[in-house]
């Protein structure tokens, strides 16, 4: 069967659309660029913040301290460098990308996680019911790309590299 937008290649299987004409048309995949842009920005963010919070740490001869911001910065470039492979992914339509964005968001809110209990807990912080919401909201993001990204048909038809 020919592509129904262009009429001149072979349609993908379970498509109407050859796969260039697919990859034109991302449609929910955008949203899904675009959380992937701010999950770098922040990641990029927050390691400035732990870059500024080790220098200001300076002055304190306590080591342990500085557990939490090695953790946080070692983390962080970790998760930098996947995030950006995962862009890589993306721009090469790469069949891997699914998966690798679901392990980048489980990830991600892994390493929040365990940061927040490290630094609660070298930094005697009480975790109180105002982190709530942000819970809420770290827990409701990675399991509506992780579902998104396992069922989505259109993320079948793009990423087939
Ligand atoms: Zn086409």
């Amino acid at each position: 069967m020919l592509c129904l937008k262009c009429e001149q290649k072979e349609a993908l299987r379970y498509s109407e659309k050859c796969a260039d004409c697919e990859n034109k048309d991302l449609g929910f995949l955008w949203v899904a660029v675009i959380a992937l842009a701010i999950l770098v920005i922040s990641i990029v963010f927050q390691l400035i913040q732990t870059i500024n919070l080790s220098v200001m740490l300076m002055n304190y001869s306590y080591y342990y301290l500085f557990i939490p911001v090695i953790f946080e910065f070692v983390g962080l470039s970790l998760l930098l460098a996947l995030a950006i492979y995962t862009c890589k992914l993306f721009w090469q339509r790469n069949k891997k990308l699914p998966l690798i964005f679901i392990i980048l968001v489980v990830s991600n809110l892994i390493f929040y996680l365990l940061d927040l209990a490290i630094t609660s807990y070298i930094y005697e912080i009480k975790i109180d019911s105002s982190l709530l919401p942000w819970f809420i909201k770290s827990f409701a993001f990675t399991i509506f790309w992780s579902c998104y990204f396992l069922i989505s048909e259109k993320a079948k038809k793009v990423f087939i590299n």
